[in-house]
C-alpha cells in the first residue's frame, strides 16, 4: 500500500481537473491580461470570469473580491481596513497570519471554551469604543472548530447601532478566515454577516500561493503592494491567471463534492474513533468532519509522527508552520490542555486522497506505533 496522507489541513494535492483547467494558461494563453491585443483581452476576460466564479461560490460578485498570493496575504490585507489607533480583537486560537498583523495594533485576544468555541460574553466585554475589527476564523486549523459567525455578526450589528446612537462613528468590522472551512461548509457572506472573508486555494485542491479576500462594499482597504494598479489598485502585480483559473475550478469542485465528502469524512472519522485504542478525543464538538485530534497522554506526539512516517502514514501535531518551528501549540494551550496532553496530541485531517481501506490501515498502524512507544517507555 502506498503512503497514507492524513494531513490535508496542511496541504491538499491539486485536483486533476484543476491542473487541466490551469494548463492552457501556462502554455498557449500566457498573455499579460493588461496587454492591448486581442489574445490578451481574451485572457483578461477569462480571468475576470474566474474571479466571478470564485466570488459566486461565497455568494458575492467578482468586484467584491481581491485576489491575493494566498491566505496569509488576504489576512494581512484585511488589517489595512482599520485606522492606526484602532483596537482589534481576535480569537486566541487564530492562525499566525491573523495574530501577527493584529499585534501591530492595540489588541486583545478573545477566549475560547474547551471545544475551541468563542466565549461570546468575553468578546462582548472586550469590544470597546475604539475597536474597529474582530477576526474569528470560520473553522480552526488545528481543531477544525466551527465558530458561530452569524451569532457574532448579530452582536456586532447591535453594537454598531448602539455606537451610532451614542455618536461614535468608528467602524466595527467582522473578518473571518475561511481557509479550512471551504471544503466542508457551504459559505455565503450574507448569511455569515461578515465584512471581510479570506479564502485559500491551497486548502481546496487548488494551487498554493493563491487566495482571495472578500470585501464588503462599504469597507475601504489600503494596498499592501504598490505598482501597476491591478485588482482595483489593492494588489498590484501581473495577475496569476493560471492560479485564479485553478482556484475557480477547485471551488466549483468543492461545492460539487461538499455533501458526499462530509458523509465520507464522518464515516472515516467514526472508523478512526472506533478502531484506534486508548486515546482521548480532543475535538469532541463543533468540529469539521475531516478533523480528528487524538491525545495519547504521556507519549510524545513528535516521536509518534516520526514513527508513523517510517510506516508511510503522514499526520501532524498541529499547524504545519508551528510544527516545523517546534513551538507549543497556542491553540491547544487556549483550550486548556495540560502540557502533557499537548505533547501527546496528534492532528489527523482527512481528505479526498483517502479511502476507507486507508483509514482502517492507518488505525491499525497508529495502534502498533502507540503500543511500541508504550513498551519502550515502560522497558
Ligand atoms: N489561515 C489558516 C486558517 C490556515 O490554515 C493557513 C495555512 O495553513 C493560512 C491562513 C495561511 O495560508 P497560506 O500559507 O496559504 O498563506
Amino acid at each position: 500500500m502506498r503512503m497514507i496522507y492524513l494531513d490535508h489541513a496542511a496541504a491538499t494535492p491539486v485536483a486533476a481537473k484543476v491542473l487541466e483547467a490551469m494548463q492552457p494558461y501556462f502554455l498557449d494563453e500566457f498573455f499579460n491580461p493588461s496587454a492591448a491585443y486581442l489574445p490578451a483581452k481574451k485572457v483578461n476576460a477569462d480571468y475576470e470570469a474566474a474571479k466571478g466564479e470564485i466570488a459566486h461560490a461565497i455568494g458575492a460578485k467578482g468586484n467584491d473580491i481581491v485576489i491575493t498570493a494566498g491566505a496569509t496575504e488576504a489576512n494581512n490585507l484585511a488589517f489595512t481596513s482599520i485606522s492606526e489607533n484602532a483596537k482589534v480583537l481576535y480569537l486566541k486560537t487564530e492562525h499566525d497570519s491573523v495574530r501577527n498583523p493584529a499585534s501591530r495594533f492595540k489588541h486583545e485576544e478573545v477566549e475560547v471554551d474547551q471545544n475551541g468555541r468563542i466565549v461570546i460574553n468575553d468578546l462582548k466585554q472586550k469590544i470597546d469604543d475604539d475597536t474597529e475589527l474582530v477576526s474569528v476564523a470560520l473553522a480552526n486549523n488545528e481543531l477544525g472548530t466551527i465558530q458561530p459567525l452569524a451569532e457574532i455578526a448579530t452582536l456586532i450589528r447591535a453594537i454598531r447601532i448602539e455606537r451610532l446612537k451614542n455618536g461614535n462613528t468608528r467602524q466595527l468590522l467582522l473578518h473571518t478566515d475561511a481557509s479550512q472551512a471551504m471544503n466542508l461548509l457551504d459559505i455565503n457572506v450574507a448569511r455569515l454577516g461578515v465584512d471581510l472573508l479570506t479564502l485559500n486555494a491551497a486548502k481546496v485542491y487548488g494551487p498554493k500561493g493563491v487566495g482571495a479576500l472578500y470585501v464588503a462594499h462599504d469597507v475601504r482597504l489600503k494596498p499592501l503592494t504598490l505598482g501597476g494598479g491591478q485588482e482595483n489598485g489593492l494588489r498590484s502585480g501581473t495577475q496569476n491567471v493560471p492560479g485564479v483559473i485553478g482556484f475557480a475550478t477547485a471551488l466549483k469542485l468543492a461545492k460539487e463534492h461538499l455533501n458526499g465528502n462530509r458523509k465520507k469524512y464522518a464515516e472515516f472519522r467514526k472508523i478512526l474513533l472506533d478502531e484506534v485504542k486508548d486515546y482521548e478525543l480532543i475535538n469532541k464538538k463543533h468540529a469539521l468532519d475531516n478533523f480528528v485530534v487524538l491525545c495519547f497522554d504521556g507519549l510524545d506526539a513528535e516521536r509518534l509522527i516520526y514513527l508513523l512516517e517510517d510506516r508511510e502514514v503522514y499526520v501532524s501535531t498541529g499547524a504545519a508552520c508551528a510544527a516545523s518551528k517546534g513551538v507549543r501549540s497556542h491553540v491547544l494551550t487556549a483550550i486548556g490542555l495540560t502540557d502533557s496532553k499537548i505533547n501527546g496530541s496528534l492532528r489527523i485531517t482527512l481528505g479526498e486522497t483517502n479511502t476507507k481501506e486507508q483509514v482502517h490501515e492507518a488505525a491499525r498502524i497508529i495502534n502498533e506505533v502507540v503500543a511500541s512507544e508504550k513498551a519502550r517507555i515502560h522497558a
